[in-house]
């Protein structure tokens, strides 16, 4: 028999009829045997109301308590489960996160979690209980409560499964899985069986929020596989593990991600010289934008250009930083353009195919989308176009590559 660390997010168990369909599902693996820890979110909105409750009172609330307002929330879902479960014979325990206790550094609001001390846990699975863990939420050395930042309970999911060595932690969400891009772009997106840790950070990094991306980064570092399943759908969902040598045929690409909501800039003519890259993007990573992409061209007259790109909410501030860097340096023009969208293919197994970046440009080609900017990782290509084409680019691309739903007859 296995261990298993489930997690319930916010719309699982959204109100009582939902919360009831969780403990049926829950009580339904124990009774195959597995030994369960489910790791609940709040109930859908709640964190959000609690936070608009802190706003209300303090324009900036005081981290510390908004910590212990917000951290109520998965307390009310953890006690309702445990009685669910309690109630259909099925023996069950709930504790927060810090009487598990789940020891956090002292950062308020986006706290880290250093270590879990197993031993409740242990004793309670021992004595054939399932142990329901409010997701989220820790304690630091000092017993403040602290939370994770949003969308922490996959967190604690996996950090769980980590400290008990778990044989899997499924994670329980709106969709039945990891698709090959987003579904709503492409009409014949296909779950995907299984990816690798690698792949969904690429992911989920580059826009597909179906899992917190420290979680995921968790998960590959403890090497715990992570499945992501739908709630009240049964089947197989998406399995996140380690790269398998023992996959024969590993496709060249595993996915398309993209983002819409990125902007360029371009400082012409800067002297081509030391130290003038660190002149520009180091005022704009000061002010804390973050920078993505960024490309430099040698021009003919000893001078380069830079291009970069940042989200679009900070394309004002970066603008406004770099006009004055570009008065100092005496660069010709700073040009800018919001209307940019990135569109990456992601992929293991592109390591051992060859030719795959010259696919990608010929399918843009062939569509007539123009290439702004390029880079590339061992694992990614990506590419920045004019955001009208995005649609365009993520569906010629998933067919070019064969990730479009075979057609049933
Ligand atoms: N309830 C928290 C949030 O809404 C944590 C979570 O759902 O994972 O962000
Ligand atoms: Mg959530």
């Amino acid at each position: 028999m296995s261990l298993i660390v489930q997690k319930f997010g916010g719309t699982s168990v959204g109100t009582i009829e939902r919360i009831q369909s969780v403990a049926d599902k829950v009580a339904a693996f124990r009774a195959q045997g597995h030994d369960i820890v489910v790791a609940v979110s709040a109930m859908s909105g709640e964190t959000n109301r609690l936070i608009g409750l802190a706003n209300e009172m303090e324009e900036q609330p005081t981290p510390r308590e908004l910590d212990v307002l917000v951290s109520t929330g998965e307390q009310v879902t953890i006690a309702l489960l445990s009685m669910a479960l309690n109630k259909r014979g099925c023996e069950a325990r709930s504790y927060t996160g810090s009487q598990v206790r789940i020891l956090t550094d002292s950062v308020h609001n986006k706290a880290r979690i250093k270590s879990i001390d197993d031993a409740n846990i242990r004793s309670d699975l021992d004595a054939g209980r399932v142990v329901v863990v409010a997701g989220f939420q820790g304690a630091d050395e000092n017993g403040n409560i602290t939370t994770l930042g949003r969308g922490g309970s996959d967190t604690t999911a996996v950090a769980i499964a980590a400290a008990l060595g778990a044989d899997e932690c499924q994670i329980y969400t709106d969709v039945d899985g990891v698709y090959t891009t987003d579904p709503r772009v492409v009409d014949s997106a296909r779950r995907l069986d299984r990816i690798t840790f690698e792949e969904m950070l690429e992911m989920a990094s580059l826009g597909s929020k179906v899992l917190q991306i420290r979680a995921v980064e968790f998960a590959g570092k403890y090497n715990v596989p992570l499945r992501v399943l739908h709630s009240f759908q049964d089947g197989p969902g998406t399995l996140i593990s380690l790269e398998d040598d023992k996959t024969m045929e590993t496709p060249a690409i595993s996915g398309i991600a993209f983002t819409r909501d990125e902007a360029k800039l371009s400082i012409l003519g800067v002297p081509d010289i030391p130290g003038v890259a660190y002149r520009i993007l180091g005022p704009v990573s000061d002010s804390n934008v973050e920078v993505d992409v960024i490309v430099q061209n040698i021009g003919a007259d000893k001078t380069n250009d830079i291009t970069f790109t940042v989200h679009r909410n900070d394309l004002a501030k970066a603008e406004s930083i770099l006009s004055a860097t570009a008065n100092e340096l005496g660069a010709r023009e700073v040009i800018t353009d919001s209307k940019i969208a990135k569109v990456s293919i992601v992929g293991v197994g592109m390591r051992s195919h060859a030719g795959i970046a010259s696919k990608m440009f010929k399918t843009l080609a062939d569509v007539g989308i123009n290439i702004e900017l390029i880079t590339t990782s061992e694992i990614k290509i990506s590419v920045v176009i004019n955001e009208k084409f995005l649609e365009l680019a993520v569906r010629s691309l998933h067919s070019a590559f064969d990730l479009d739903e075979a057609v049933v007859e």
